[in-house]
């Protein structure tokens, strides 16, 4: 085929914009991901070389050229490659569902430039620094290669090649250097030296530069705690999230014995955009002995735990284990088991040692652990532990340890009720006898509450209860006497004749302003779940 010129998509477009006009101030980042993905790529053709022996590269390995001169710099890759049809749909397209929304939101807030990582669009991130980018490439076991070429405005031009090398090669035409900017001289040994050592020493090939590897290319889970420096564990969480900010919290594991594994994992600092998605890209990196088999594994950990990031490294796995294999496999269901109680437990000791951390957790990813109640899971009681809930007492979530401190003399029962926001259950009549009696009431907001507190009917003993439910056994309530009842007897006859979708209409003591409320029967749905159905049509 011959040369053409072809547009990028627009979203691709969009991005490129703002890479041209550098939104982000770290430059030095564009070496990390041209980095990251030849070791990608490496990690790719390592996998198929294991099912195709022709695939298998020599001597894999990541090579870095600076040429002062020409005032270029190119990063070489013996990895997988790419076909020409791969290049215009990886390349020039971004394929990422929610693409469009974060493009929105990016342009409204400039300082929300780390979620252009989430999406994994590094490779543009090159135009930070270039005028022009040339790439070379040619997929692993096929004949032909590609020549692409971009200034990053609004198209590129790609051709085939005869005489292209096995992998990809990116050349980065570096734009004029400018006197303030000596110190970031991209085509200077030095320069290259610093930002492969800082950013990507855990990579697991050589980065060649000249005779020298730069990088030590230990694997970080297999080092000492104590040994590994914050800022190196950082590093290699951006390299594996394309998160650019820092994780919230580490969690590292090993189990000896008969079936033995290491895991690193990282609980983000903030809930990623996709988190419930049905198809986000949730999961762990699974190693087997140090070689990479697969990305997103969802089965190392429980669907409500699917935001914690990491990497597992078994050892009694095979190499070839497919992901339908996982899913039976009893030692995958094991580690799950082990790494889902670690995790709760660390947020455990966090709230102990570091309540702002911990508030920091439960705000952004506690609706999803939450969903962790809702199976037979036999975690419910270390997430109950875990988790807070705002209430009618204080501002701040509290957790049911601590309601249960301040129950008032003779309550036995942890009452709540749920709705869609704080302001509509304070305004809610169910409230009234709870708030005049001095009786502290959880307010729950998220969609998930209305689901699990369905089944999970306890906690350490007190019952969980709606207030907006049947007669709530606060003592002497709802009891109005005959008497009382006689008195109104044809008014309440003719209301529960009138009101036709009412089952029954009496009198009651729970209200003290308000006239009347809607209560639903004990075993009856909820006000929030009747709608829920509803909506949903049934
Ligand atoms: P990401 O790495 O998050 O997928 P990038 O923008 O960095 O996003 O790269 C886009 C895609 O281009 C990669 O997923 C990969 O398929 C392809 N690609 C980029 N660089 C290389 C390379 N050196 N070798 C092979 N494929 C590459
Ligand atoms: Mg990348």
């Amino acid at each position: 085929m011959s040369t053409e010129t072809l547009e990028f998509q627009a979203e691709a477009r969009q991005l490129l914009q703002l890479m041209v006009h550098s939104i982000y101030s770290n430059k030095d980042i564009f070496l990390r991901e041209l980095i990251s993905n030849a070791s990608d790529a490496l990690d790719k053709r390592r996998l198929a070389g294991l099912q195709d022996d022709r695939l298998r590269a020599d001597d894999p390995h990541i090579r870095v050229e600076a040429d002062k001169e020409a005032r270029t710099l190119t990063v070489r890759d013996n990895g997988i490659g790419m076909s020409r049809e791969d290049v215009v749909g990886l390349i020039g397209t971004i394929a990422r569902s929610g693409t469009a929304e974060t493009l929105r939101r990016l342009k409204e807030n400039k300082e929300s430039a780390e979620l252009i990582g989430q999406f994994g669009v590094g490779f543009y991130s090159v135009f930070m620094v270039a005028d022009r980018v040339t790439l070379l490439t040619r997929k692993a076991g096929e004949e032909t290669g590609t020549r692409w070429e971009s200034d990053g405005g609004g198209t590129y031009v790609i051709e085939s090649v005869a005489d292209a090398p096995e992998g990809t090669e990116v050349t980065v035409h570096l734009r004029p250097a400018d006197e303030e900017d000596a110190l970031h001289d991209y085509a200077d040994e030095w320069k290259i030296r610093e930002i492969v050592k800082r950013y990507s020493d855990f990579i697991s090939f050589p980065i060649r530069l000249g005779d020298e590897t730069l990088n030590s290319m230990k694997a970080l889970w297999a080092r000492p705690r104590s040994e590994v420096k914050d800022e190196e564990y950082h590093e290699f969480y951006r390299h594996i999230t394309h998160d650019w900010s820092d994780p919230l919290e580490i969690v590292q594991m090993r189990a000896e014995g008969t079936f033995e594994y290491e895991a690193l994992l990282f609980i983000p600092s903030r809930a990623p955009h996709d988190l419930f998605q049905r198809d986000g890209r949730h999961g762990i990196q699974l190693y087997v002995k140090r070689v990479f088999i697969m990305d997103d594994t969802r089965e190392l950990l429980p669907p409500h735990l699917r935001f914690v990031k990491g990497v597992v490294d078994a050892a009694d796995l095979s190499l070839n284990i497919s992901r339908e294999m996982l899913q039976q496999d009893r030692h995958i269901r094991m580690i799950r088991r082990r790494l889902a109680k670690k995790v709760l437990s660390t947020v455990k000791g966090l709230m102990r040692d570091d309540a702002e951390k911990y508030r920091a957790f439960w705000h952004e990813f506690g609706a999803a652990v939450k969903e962790g109640l809702l199976d037979g899971a036999e975690d419910h009681k270390a997430i109950l532990d875990i988790a807070s809930f705002t209430s009618t007492v204080g501002e701040e979530p509290t957790t049911l340890a601590d309601y249960v401190t301040r129950m008032k003399d003779g309550q036995d029962t942890i009452y709540f009720m749920t709705g869609e926001s704080r302001a509509q259950i304070e305004n809610s009549p169910h409230l009234e006898t709870f708030r005049a009696k001095g009786y502290e009431v959880l307010l729950l907001t998220d969609p998930v509450d209305e689901i699990w507190t369905e089944s999970v009917r306890e906690y350490e003993g007190h019952a969980l209860r709606s207030v907006a439910r049947g007669a709530v056994d606060l003592p002497a309530d709802d009891e109005v006497s005959e008497e009382r009842t006689g008195a109104y007897a044809s008014l309440l006859t003719w209301l529960n004749e009138t009101l036709d979708d009412v089952k029954d209409v009496r009198l009651t003591t729970r209200l003290t302003s308000s006239p009347a409320c809607l209560v639903s029967d004990s075993e009856g749905l909820t006000p929030a779940l009747e709608r829920m159905y509803r909506a949903m049509g049934q």
